[in-house]
């Protein structure tokens, strides 16, 4: 089989990785560098890519398009910061995403980044005296479906077969573990130039399972330099009353020299800025110099708010990992951003021990991507790579209850059945809502989709057998088919990418179901106490019209405490003590009903329950508004 190679696609700057001999090997592009700048630059019909055309972004900022990435497959609203940072110029697009105006021309997030990976790939062939056509490309682990769908039509329009898009951290972990033998929990900390993300995995003995995944997508190296571009302007517009930042030139060359600042400051105890030239004074129209000396304490005070930042997640991945710091077998470092001091003084403290600095943190994704290339097209044997949900997946029960099959942070692939049942009598049909969600009420979930069973043979409720499986493979496709038992009636529903959520929408729901614990907790009883009363309501009516020669007035008390109870089952003003009640009332009601109607003598034997206790012990969920789970 053809050769496949690994591609971590950065923000800043990207790498291309391929196995050779069993290992994996950074492949150096044109200019003999192991990293190439995300840089696509565009002067006089002449189109740059790498470092050439990050060389010329000062005199050419209009021009200059960097950090792409952070543009991929978002909404222009999703991007105003962004957008507003930025150089050079962007624009709303029809379809509502953004484009770069560059001349007369517009360009696409993805073609721009397909330009990237074509340099890659070229350089790469070029070196390897072979074509490659296929590739594994890394994402950041809480990029979106729209992210992950826009980094594959990158692949595309690069004339590239996407095998299939990774997550950073798992690639890190991947090319960390292979050489590995014992099992280790390992936590990534990945921060490179526009994105933080944590990971936990399990790594050992072939297998990768991430156990948890949190981060910020808002949040990267490059934040730290418009930190120091903000002081800069700052400091300038109060010495001499110009605002650097409104000229385009003048801020390129501000986030470059704080880039240049801050890496050195990860050596350095100080530096100093320069930027001459940088504006004409407006009321002596002579050339105005900046000049700023820069301590590394003065740097982190100034990136101290964003500093602050990188904790929750990494808080948030142990929660959900259900660790503390001490079950941590390894930290690994990824990113460029890792080298600041202060970042790895916080990673220190907060995981007690020092990270490992075995990995090249600018190398390894790539790496890991090429390792898992190399598992596609069988070049490597003998690991599996597992991911996980991010959020719980389940169906709508009756009375607009949310019905977990699939628990969040649950590893791919897997696949879960349960039995639900209808809530009618000769109800042919059941609508299956798939939701995802941790919240107890379907309608605060997010929708997924919906589809119908029909077809099943008329039957008292509860006694029709819908098995729900839900089945979710290695690339979160989930795949959900409902089989009605008797018939073998099966009707099914796909939903791509389950496991990929932006990390707010996955951050908003889990809040989300926190902050409304309580709520949910009353609404699930609420739910409860209404399905058990119907419940007892139908197996009521089911008695009194099989009863054969039961009198009204034998029937009339049981007919009153049914009434009631279907009154209040449509009423949403009744509360779960009430309905409680009523369910009491009925069961009293079908006992005295079952002893005046009941042929003498026969009592209930031992051991079996009457149809009142049966009744009132059903505790089966029932799936949407005419549909329920059975035992
Ligand atoms: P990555 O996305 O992993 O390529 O990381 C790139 C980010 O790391 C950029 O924001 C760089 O400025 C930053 N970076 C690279 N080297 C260093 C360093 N020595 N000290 C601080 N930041 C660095």
């Amino acid at each position: 089989m053809a050769k496949a190679v690994g591609i971590d696609l950065g923000t800043t700057n990207s790498v291309i990785a391929i196995m050779e001999g069993g290992e994996p090997t950074v492949l150096v592009n044109g200019e003999g560098g192991r990293t190439t700048p995300s840089v696509v630059a565009f002067k006089d019909d002449q189109r740059l890519v790498g470092q050439v055309a990050k060389r010329q972004a000062v005199l050419n900022a209009q021009g200059t398009l960097f950090e792409i990435k952070r543009f991929m497959g978002r909404t222009w609203e999703e991007v105003s910061d962004e957008v507003e940072r930025a150089p050079y110029e962007v624009v709303k697009a029809d379809d509502g995403g953004v484009r770069f105006k560059v001349g007369d021309e517009l360009h696409s997030p993805e073609q721009i980044s397909a330009m990237v990976l074509r340099k890659l790939v070229n350089d790469a062939s070029e070196q390897l005296g072979q074509k490659i056509t296929q590739a594994v490309i890394t994402v950041p682990a809480y990029f979106n479906n729209a992210q992950r769908e826009a980094t594959q039509n990158a692949g595309k329009i690069a004339g590239l077969d996407v095998l299939r898009i990774v997550n950073e951290p798992t690639a890190a972990a991947l090319a960390y573990g292979l050489e590995k033998k014992g099992n280790e929990t390992v936590l990534v900390f990945d921060f490179g130039g526009g994105t933080f993300d944590v990971s936990v995995l399990e790594v050992g003995e072939g297998v990768f399972e991430v156990r948890s995944t949190h981060g910020d997508t808002h949040l990267g190296g490059s934040d730290f330099d418009y930190a120091i571009v903000d002081w800069l302007a700052k400091e300038f517009q109060a010495e001499y009353g110009v605002d650097l930042k409104k000229d385009k030139q003048a801020l390129q060359r501000m986030i470059e020299a704080a880039e240049k600042a801050k890496i050195e400051l990860s050596g350095l105890p100080e530096t100093t800025i320069s930027l001459p030239f940088i504006a004409m004074d407006p009321a002596s129209n002579a050339p105005l110099y900046l000049e700023k000396k820069l301590t590394r304490s003065t740097f982190e005070d100034l990136i101290a708010p964003l500093l602050k930042r990188l904790r929750k997640p990494v808080e948030d991945a142990l929660k959900d990992a259900k660790i503390d710091k001490s079950g941590i077998d390894e930290v690994i470092l990824v990113g460029g951003s890792t080298r600041v001091p202060a970042v790895k003084a916080i990673v220190q403290e907060m995981l007690g021990k020092a990270p490992n600095q075995t990995v090249n943190p600018d190398e390894v994704v790539a790496l890991g991507a090429a390792i898992q290339a190399g598992v596609l097209t069988g070049d490597v044997e003998d690991i599996v790579l597992l991911d996980v949900t991010p959020l719980s997946l389940g169906v709508e029960t009756k009375g607009g209850v949310f019905t977990t099959l699939i628990e969040r942070n649950t590893t791919v692939p897997v696949r879960k059945t349960e039995t639900f049942t209808t809530a009618d009598a000769n109800q042919t049909g059941v609508e299956v809502h798939v939701l995802q969600g941790e919240r107890s009420m379907a309608r605060e979930n997010k929708s997924l989709g919906k589809f119908k069973l029909d077809g099943i043979p008329p039957m008292p409720a509860g006694m029709p057998q819908i098995e729900i499986t839900y089945d979710i493979d290695a690339n979160g496709v989930l795949n959900v088919t409902s089989r009605e038992k008797s018939t073998g009636k099966e009707a099914s529903i796909t939903i791509q990418n389950t496991t990929t959520l932006s990390e707010d929408e996955v951050e908003r729901m889990v809040k989300d179901a926190e902050s409304h614990a309580e709520d949910d907790k009353k609404f699930r009883e609420l739910a409860e106490a209404r399905n058990g009363c119907d419940a007892m309501r139908a197996q009521a009516v089911k008695i009194m019209d099989e009863t054969e020669g039961a009198t009204d007035e034998q029937k009339q008390p049981l007919q009153d405490a049914v009434d009631e109870a279907a009154k209040a089952v449509d009423d949403p003003n009744v509360d779960t003590d009430r309905f409680e009640e009523l369910t009491k009332n009925l069961a009293e009601a079908l006992q005295a009903f079952q002893q005046a109607t009941a042929p003498a003598a026969t009592e209930t034997p031992e051991g079996e329950e009457s149809a009142a206790e049966a009744a009132s012990s059903e505790e089966d969920d029932v799936i949407d508004a005419d549909f329920k789970p059975a035992g």
